[in-house]
This record gives C-alpha cells, sequence and structure tokens, in this order.
C-alpha cells in the first residue's frame, strides 16, 4: 500500500529529529520510504508560543494495515522522546499518517485522510512537492486544493 506520513517537529534539532523518524521509519521490514520532500519551516499554528517547526512528508511503501502503521509512528514519537502536553503544543516529533491508499478511516485513534491536512500549508505544500496527481479521498485532487493553500505559509528550507 501506498502511504504518504506527515512528519514535524520544533523543538531539540527539529532536522535531526525528523531525519532520525525518517531513518527509523526505513529501518522497519515492512516499510519502505519512497519518496521525502525538502523540509519546511512555518511559526506554530494559532500563534501558540514556543519555537519555529520544521515539516517534511514523505511516501512510503508499506505492508502493514493502517493500524500497525499507526503504532510504528507512535513508538517513534515514544523513542524520541516527546511528551504529550498540550493539544498542538510543542513537540520533538510527531507523525501523522495523511494517506493510506485511498482508504477512508474514521475511529477515535484514526482519521484518514488526516482531518486537518488540507489546510495546512505545511502539509499540503510537502504532499504537493512529492506527488502531483495523488488524490485525497472525498476531498480531490492534490493539485487543485494547493490553489486553495498559501504557500508564504511556509519557507522551503
Ligand atoms: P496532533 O498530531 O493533532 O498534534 P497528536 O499527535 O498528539 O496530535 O495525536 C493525537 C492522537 O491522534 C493520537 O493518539 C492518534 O491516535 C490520533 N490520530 C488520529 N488520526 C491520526 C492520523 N491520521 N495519524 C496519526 N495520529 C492520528
Ligand atoms: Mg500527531
Amino acid at each position: 500500500m501506498l502511504a504518504f506520513i506527515g512528519l514535524g517537529s520544533n523543538l531539540e534539532n527539529p532536522k535531526i529529529q525528523i531525519e532520525n523518524a525518517l531513518k527509523t521509519l526505513n529501518k522497519d521490514d515492512e516499510i519502505d520510504v519512497r519518496s521525502i520532500s525538502s523540509m519546511y519551516e512555518s511559526k506554530p499554528l494559532l500563534d501558540m508560543p514556543g519555537p519555529n517547526y520544521i515539516n517534511a512528508v514523505c511516501k512510503i511503501d508499506t505492508t502493514l494495515r493502517a493500524y500497525d502503521l499507526l503504532d510504528v509512528c507512535q513508538s517513534i514519537e515514544d523513542n524520541q522522546k516527546r511528551i504529550r502536553e498540550v493539544k498542538w503544543g510543542s513537540r520533538t516529533i510527531d507523525l501523522d499518517i495523511l494517506l493510506y491508499g485511498q482508504q477512508v478511516i474514521s475511529s477515535d485513534r484514526l482519521s484518514i485522510p488526516h482531518p486537518e491536512m488540507i489546510n495546512r500549508a505545511f502539509v499540503m505544500v510537502p504532499l504537493h512537492e512529492i506527488d502531483k496527481e495523488i488524490n485525497v479521498p472525498l476531498l480531490g485532487p492534490v493539485k487543485k486544493l494547493i490553489g486553495r493553500i498559501n504557500r508564504l505559509d511556509v519557507k522551503k528550507i
């Protein structure tokens, strides 16, 4: 299955945090990282306090089921010592499953497509960078959705 994962960090050397998470993903026997976007810098959402974020998106090919992929993502977050404080608060690493094939999943633990993705420049700009033809189930082609995004919200680094 082809899937897309959004990575973000704003603490303790964010670029290294993202690189480490990508390395760990690729080491998993059931995950093959196919492509990685550039890194992008953005301000915290809703004027939350804290350092700027670095974000990237990767495309993977995986034999894992969606919930098992979420387990892998959460174990990477735990290993990189993410402390869960306030929602949307600062974090060493955040891994969100954006898309899992064309599946739609809606449960307490997992929502795919990720509900906020189409509103976020730090997701849509890197996603569009690595796959211009992908479709977001229920919402439409990335090529079209990118038109609603303010690219000035992110800076390619
Ligand atoms: P956020 O990413 O919105 O800042 P968290 O990373 O703290 O928030 O995630 C909170 C919960 O979101 C997780 O416990 C997870 O079960 C749930 N969740 C729902 N959908 C997804 C998804 N597509 N990818 C990752 N986590 C998800
Ligand atoms: Mg998350």
